[in-house]
């Protein structure tokens, strides 16, 4: 096992939520209007990652741009269903 505790805690709080992807909890934590306003962000390449991440954490919201670099080069967790 290679994996630190740290990690591993954050692995099963994440798990346990059924969400590991940081934009999916976002997304969560928002309301219906702001979700969707995001995804649209996020569908929008014209609208970087950073100016949304500047955004979401303006708003209070714990989100990094690596995090919604994954969601959109679809390397994170909600691309990985059944796969
Ligand atoms: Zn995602």
């Amino acid at each position: 096992m290679t994996v630190g505790l740290l990690d591993e805690i954050r692995e099963q709080v994440a798990a346990a939520r059924g969400l590991r992807c940081p934009v999916a909890r976002v997304m969560a934590e928002l309301d219906k209007r702001d979700a969707g306003e995001l995804r649209a962000a996020m569908d929008d390449r014209s609208i970087t990652g950073s100016a949304i991440g500047k955004a979401l954490r303006a708003r209070g919201l714990r989100i990094s741009d690596e995090g919604i670099r994954g969601h959109r080069n679809r390397t994170c967790s909600c691309q990985q269903k059944g796969g």
